[in-house]
């Protein structure tokens, strides 16, 4: 897996590549590397490749999930392997096309045996102060489930499947096929299975022999504190139910935080905007500040500007713990960004003392650069 290429590479697609395109790459792809056209060495290796990209790339879940995690992503137990039983479609619909029929042989033909169940997502919102200190929240999550009536074999209670006549029992049918690309070895599906190798005389009535039914699972998820946007919380086992004694998938909760009225995160530091009058410029001033742990006060220096940040140390979101272990990692920093406000509507008196003012100041301006209030606030950032 450590040197996996990147699927978009494979495909020789960009990473915003449309259905389309990446249907057409990949059909260009796998008529030019299939091993029955290309006699190459590494023809094989490269048409499992490109497969395996093009199974990804177009199922628009785990399009997401490689986008948002890579490889990493995809790797359930024993690797891509995790997410056999979904998502194939497509590959089969394109063979389909241009070998005019039932093709499903190369690297898709699906296994017999024990499956891996499929990985599922579940968005959960939460609050700012949540994504901070954390939480711990009840979800319900619609899964699939093993059938109870038939305990997954599909068949009513007191039946049995059979084994298919057809296949017997391996899933799958093979066939010397002539084709304007020479003669090749055609496996399909067995049809009258559909691979499964069994064939159900009675269904179960509970699942009409699919196995699994839906079920609706309350499950209990520990946000730690720190997480962020986009931050996924694994619940492993959690996922669908493996098929033929396979183990389950895991569930992928994945964080949403929704946005609060004045903090702003950035990393592990939280950011406020703080406006001051002229006065409290001018004169300085102490003023109660708003921190996630409550409210503090923040003594203002005489000659504050627009644009000066104040750092408030350790008031930041809590670093999170990836380990699990409750271990303390420290906290980010809030900052808090002043912006001085130059009233527009004075009255009577501050008009008069505003004049008063300007008769001390006097009149003279000098240009200057990079000063003021973006100078401060590239001051701050260190740009
Ligand atoms: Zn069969
Ligand atoms: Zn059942």
């Amino acid at each position: 897996m450590a040197n996996k290429r990147d699927y978009y590479e494979v495909l020789g697609v960009s990473r915003n590549a449309s259905n389309d395109e990446l249907k057409k790459a990949y059909r260009g792809l796998a008529r030019k590397y299939h091993p029955d056209v290309n006699k190459e060495p590494d023809a094989g290796e490269k048409f499992k490749e490109i497969n395996e990209a093009y199974e990804v790339l177009s199922d628009g879940d785990m399009r997401a999930r490689y986008d948002r995690f890579g490889h990493a992503g995809m790797d359930g137990a024993g690797g891509f392997s995790g997410f056999e039983g979904g998502g194939f479609g497509s590959v089969a619909d394109i063979f389909e096309e241009f070998f005019g029929g039932a093709f499903s042989g190369g690297s898709r033909r699906q296994r017999r045996g024990p499956k891996r169940g499929a990985d599922l997502r579940y968005d959960l919102k939460i609050s700012f102060e949540e994504a901070v200190f954390g939480i711990e929240k009840d979800i319900e999550v619609e899964r699939p489930a093993m059938c109870p009536s038939c305990n997954g074999s599909g068949a009513e209670p007191g039946s049995k499947p059979k084994r298919c006549p057809t296949c017997e029992g391996s899933g799958e049918v093979r066939r010397v096929q002539q084709s304007l690309l020479g003669s090749f070895v055609n496996v399909t599906t067995c049809p009258s299975c559909r691979g499964s190798g069994e064939i159900i005389d009675t269904p179960c009535t509970t699942c009409h022999g699919h196995k699994l039914i839906q079920e609706t699972r309350t499950l209990t998820v520990k946000v730690p504190s720190g997480v962020d946007n986009d931050t996924q919380i694994r619940l492993t086992g959690e996922g669908a139910p493996g098929v033929d004694g396979g183990p389950p998938g895991n569930l992928y909760v994945i964080i949403r935080v929704n946005k609060h009225k004045f903090f702003e995160r950035r990393g592990d530091d939280i950011w406020i905007d703080l406006e001051i009058n002229v006065a409290q410029a001018a004169l300085g001033d102490e003023v109660t500040v708003p921190t996630i742990d409550g409210d503090t006060t923040l003594t203002i220096p005489p000659g504050t500007e627009s644009g000066k940040v104040f750092k408030l140390k350790h008031q930041g979101v809590p670093k999170l713990d990836r380990s699990g272990r409750g271990v303390d990692m420290g906290r980010g920093d809030q900052h808090v960004l002043v912006h001085v406000s130059i009233p527009n509507k004075l009255t009577d008196e501050q008009r008069d003392l505003f004049k008063k003012l300007a008769g001390t100041l006097g009149k003279e301006v000098i240009p200057q650069r990079e000063r003021g209030f973006f100078g401060h606030v590239k001051d701050a950032l260190g740009f």
